[in-house]
């Protein structure tokens, strides 16, 4: 027993030993780029690379977690892109975790700034080494002192400010600097203590997961160690499956991956959560109740409980969508009552509006917007929509929900109105006098008179008036009169009836 026990004690004083000196045959290091939006991350990497990443961005704002492989002087450096976006903070995050080196990128013309506070804040709960990044030097207000003094104030001692963090001054046009960076990465790499060699356990790292339409499921995967070979048994959350293939960001392919390296995995049933970390096959068996609940999830299919919350959801792109619904099947796999009945990329239209109609279902929106004849026919079905930018915000919304503190489960009634009073006019037709709980009413609906679950009189709105003045349609909450296609008598309604759409 005491052996055993001291095994490992020797190696890792040995190991601290061959650490000591410079170690080319470490595994590459996983580098990531982190701070404030537009102080030239994307534009450091993208310079790093030679390639062009900006391009395929939308809107001006890295949205996606990418990972490239960079071969300098002989020694490969794998970067994680990571964004610069609130929304994915817990992106961001795990970017850091996953990273042996952070380049804290803060543009010298701005200093520090809001994202650059949450990546110091990230950098202070990890043991990642840092650089600290001076971005844009070639600017005429790059003040380089002023942006290591407010690092200071924040924690992060710089040299030549009291403390050890190194310091690169760079310009993306310069690439006299940019290999300085390169040469002091490596360095730091090589005095730098990181585990992970082909020979430790598998601990791989999902970053980014998306759906493709031709390809099916795929996952960006960056291996802190062990190895990842083409058609082993994989599972990740609730996901699962073999793999199929292993290609890096520029479409090439390769039979095995080794520790340090990132590539994207395709093979599993649906796309696994951003986060989660891939494991073989044989352990899978356990997460067999997070199978069934994705599965009832994937195909859409309605949970039992016909009182839970069901939502349509949908994003701006097939990667985010996948995102927010990994997150909401996790929701699900709780054993709270939520079930997906639709998802779909693009804005919500009237076919969504009518779909959550049928179905009693809430619309949620990541990232899109409502088409203004949805919006009408939303108000008009008693609809809820709800948009969101943040996918936090959207998320603890749904939590809100489940726990029955939303406003959801009102509003997702449909429109009703109580009849409070009853006109009738000299051509003998019978005016209504109604207060609109939910929804609206339109004139051209079908309309119902109920006295509690029994349908009395059905017809069709042909007037609707608030006060005096005649309008098309009123909106819930509201008091109004309404007058019916067909004639009814006194003895057919009543007040305390109830008055709604077919
Ligand atoms: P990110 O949001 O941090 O990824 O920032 P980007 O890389 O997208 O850069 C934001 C803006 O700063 C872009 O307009 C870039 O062209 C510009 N930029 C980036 N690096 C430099 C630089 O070294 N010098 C100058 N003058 N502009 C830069």
């Amino acid at each position: 027993i005491v052996k055993v026990g001291r095994g490992p004690i020797k190696l890792r004083s040995m190991e601290r030993i061959n650490r000591v000196k410079p170690e080319i045959n470490k595994r590459p290091p996983i580098v990531t780029i982190m701070g404030h939006v537009d102080h030239g991350k994307t534009s450091l990497l993208e310079a790093l690379l030679e390639t062009t990443l900006t391009s395929t961005e939308i809107g001006g704002i890295t949205q996606r977690i990418s990972s490239h492989s960079l071969v300098f002087e002989g020694r490969k450096l794998t970067f994680v892109d990571t964004p610069g976006h609130e929304a994915f903070l817990a992106m961001r995050q795990r970017g850091g975790q996953l990273a042996d080196i952070i380049l804290l990128v803060v543009a010298g013309s701005e200093g520090v700034r809001p994202q650059t506070q949450e990546a110091i804040n990230h950098i202070k709960s990890t043991k990642a080494a840092v650089i600290v990044v001076l971005s844009k030097k070639d600017l005429p207000d790059f003040n380089a002192d002023q942006a290591k003094r407010q690092l200071a104030d924040n924690g992060i001692l710089v040299e030549g400010y009291g403390g050890k963090t190194p310091v690169a001054e760079v310009s993306t046009k310069d690439k006299v600097s940019l290999k300085k960076l390169l040469e002091l990465i490596i360095l730091l790499s090589d005095i730098t203590e990181y585990g992970g060699t082909n020979e430790d356990a598998l601990e791989a790292l999902v970053i980014e997961s998306l759906l493709d339409r031709k390809k099916g499921p795929l996952a960006l995967v960056v291996l802190r160690s062990g190895v990842l070979k083409v058609g082993q048994e994989i599972f990740c959350g609730e996901s699962y499956g073999r793999i199929k293939s292993l290609t890096d960001e520029s479409g090439r392919s390769f039979s095995a991956l080794s520790s340090g390296e990132a590539a994207w995995i395709l093979g599993f049933n649906k796309p696994p959560q951003v986060g989660s970390l891939v494991q073989f096959q044989e352990v899978s068996e356990a997460s067999g109740t997070q199978k069934e609940a994705t599965k009832r999830l994937g195909s859409g299919e309605k949970l039992p409980d016909s009182d839970g919350l069901k939502v349509i959801m949908k994003a701006e792109s097939q990667g985010t969508l996948e995102a927010v619904e990994s997150c909401l099947s996790k929701i699900a796999s709780q054993g709270k009552s939520l079930s997906i009945v639709s998802t779909g990329v693009g804005d919500i239209n009237n076919s969504d509006v009518y779909l959550a109609a049928d179905t009693g279902s809430i619309i949620c929106g990541f990232r899109v917007k409502v088409l203004g004849s949805a919006k009408e026919l939303a108000l008009e079905r008693g609809v809820d929509i709800t948009t969101y930018d943040i996918i936090y915000k959207l998320l603890s919304e749904v939590e809100q929900a489940l726990l029955g503190l939303s406003r959801w489960q009102k509003r997702t009634a449909k429109p009703a109105a109580e009849i409070l009073e009853i006109f009738p006019l000299p051509s003998g037709d019978l005016v209504l006098g109604f207060r609109l709980k939910n929804g609206a009413f339109r004139v051209g609906q079908a309309a119902v008179i109920k006295r509690g679950e029994d349908e009395i009189f059905k017809s069709t709105i042909k007037t609707l008036k608030i006060g005096k003045n005649k309008v098309e349609k009123i909106i819930a909450p509201s008091e109004g009169g309404v007058l019916l296609e067909q004639r009814l008598t006194e003895d057919q309604v009543a007040v305390g009836d109830e008055l709604t759409i077919i």
